[in-house]
């Protein structure tokens, strides 16, 4: 190695991705100083601020990762915005190597006229406003006014939000919303939710626990029609035995009990336009047929994806919101993890699993990588020029102060500010 100080290794994010790869390069080379930043005050990105508030099994993993950032090295420097409180060129003169692992965190959009209505939101504003997200603000849509909501998409995320409208209050005691979120959507009127996907269910990208779960819910029922499923899921691409177990879920859906709240299944059906005047009032669908047809909906919840922000100094594909690499390498010493690399696709395990081995990649790399041009540590400089880093030691009174002051039955009460 042409430096003679320990490897230095910066990453930028502290989800799932970045937290992961610095799992790996802490086994792959253990005297590494490994530096985890983040822009919030709190680690996990999206498990933190993504997974559903009733969802604390998934959210668990966050436990996991704690201890990690608990030794002190890796050490997490929290509140530290790339672009803002420190420059890429400054990292890169800090550390061997830098891990972009920052995430995918604007909504897409549909591009489709009456996008803009208040009335239309899409899952990312959502979720971050129900997540109680630093920036997630106040609700981004009227929910006491929604009997009908519509919410576009056949993945994941387009469940949470279905479930998440559709629970009861009691349904939600358990989770971690925080007052407001919970008042709002106990308050929501909602007698029906259509779950539109512009392709059929044997191409929806549910998993089938998830959808499964819209079975067991307390006032709500979901809704198939026969005729939408298929007999067979012919030569569709992808994992046969999810959609094989997919398709029996649905048709487990056909004829279920009623119950006061109706979710209801819409396939092929493509939305070419929001309708209304000063508010959302009806959702232009065009049918698989090319025939069009409007749906009346008070809401819709716009559950297509996701990309990233171009970084200052870093390559960017802008037409699929990532950082373009092979293999997670973007330049010698530059390197890309988790949603930021290969966008915003699969589960928290696949973070692992692209993290542990990019980790395996920086290590192979790092002996032919020239040493930092400052050997000063970045954090003091950080802190010498007034941004007020976030330690694991803050984090952790935080964490523990929204533990002792939960609600009956929650396991936290969230804050969207640090807690001292
Ligand atoms: C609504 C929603 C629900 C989900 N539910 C599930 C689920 O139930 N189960 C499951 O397995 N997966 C779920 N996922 C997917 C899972 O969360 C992602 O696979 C995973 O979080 C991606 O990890 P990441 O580290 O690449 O990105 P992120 O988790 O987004 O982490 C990126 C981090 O980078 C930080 N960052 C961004 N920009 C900067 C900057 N300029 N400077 C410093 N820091 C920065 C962010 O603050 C964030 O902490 C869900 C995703 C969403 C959106």
């Amino acid at each position: 190695m042409p430096s003679e100080i320990a490897p230095r290794i910066a990453i930028v994010g502290a989800g799932p991705a970045g937290l992961y790869c610095a799992d790996g390069l802490s086994r792959n080379l253990p005297e590494a100083r490994i530096d985890v930043f983040d822009r919030l005050f709190a680690p996990f990105g999206l498990v933190r601020y993504g997974v559903a508030p009733d969802h604390q099994g998934t959210k668990a993993v966050t436990r996991l990762l704690d201890r990690l950032i608990a030794k002190g090295n890796p050490r997490f420097l929290g509140q530290v915005t790339l672009g803002r409180d420190v420059a890429l060129d400054e990292l890169r003169r800090h550390y061997h190597a830098v891990v972009l692992a920052t995430g995918c965190a604007v909504d897409r959009r549909l591009g489709v006229p009456g996008e803009d209505l208040p009335g239309v939101i899409g899952s990312g504003a959502f979720s971050r406003w129900y997540n109680s997200h630093p920036d997630g603000g106040t609700c981004p849509a009227e929910l006491g006014a929604v009997r009908r909501a519509a919410v576009i998409g056949n993945g994941n995320v387009a469940i949470d939000v279905a479930r998440l409208l559709a629970k009861s209050s009691a349904e939600m005691a358990a989770s971690d919303l925080t007052e407001g979120p919970r008042a709002a959507f106990a308050a929501c009127p909602v007698e029906e939710i259509v779950v539109v996907g512009r392709r059929g269910p044997v191409e929806a990208n549910f998993t089938t626990a998830e959808l499964a779960e819209l079975g067991r819910l307390a006032r709500a029922m979901p809704v198939v029609e026969a005729d939408d499923l298929p007999t067979e899921i012919g030569e569709a691409g992808g994992d046969r035995r999810t959609k094989e177990a997919n398709l029996a879920t649905l048709r487990g859906f056909v004829d279920v009990p009623v119950k006061p709240v109706r979710i209801r299944f819409l396939f092929h059906r493509a939305p070419i336009a929001f309708e209304g005047s000063s508010h959302l009032s009806a959702i232009r669908l065009r049918r698989a047929d090319g025939g069009e047809e409007s749906l009346p909906v008070d809401l819709a919840v716009t559950c297509i994806g996701y990309r990233g922000e171009a970084i200052d100094g870093a390559p960017f594909d802008a037409e699929r919101g990532i950082v373009p690499n092979v293999e997670g390498r973007v330049a010698p010493g530059l390197y890309v993890a988790g949603w930021a690399a290969r966008g915003p696709s699969g589960v928290i395990p696949t973070n692992r699993t692209d993290g542990m081995s990019l980790a395996g990649r920086i290590a192979a790399d790092i002996a032919a990588l020239p040493a930092p041009a400052d050997d000063g540590d970045l954090f003091d400089r950080l802190r010498e020029r007034g941004v007020a880093v976030v330690t694991y030691d803050d984090w952790h009174r935080h964490d523990l102060a929204e533990i002792a002051t939960a609600p009956q039955g929650a396991p936290r009460r969230k804050s969207p500010v640090l807690l001292r």
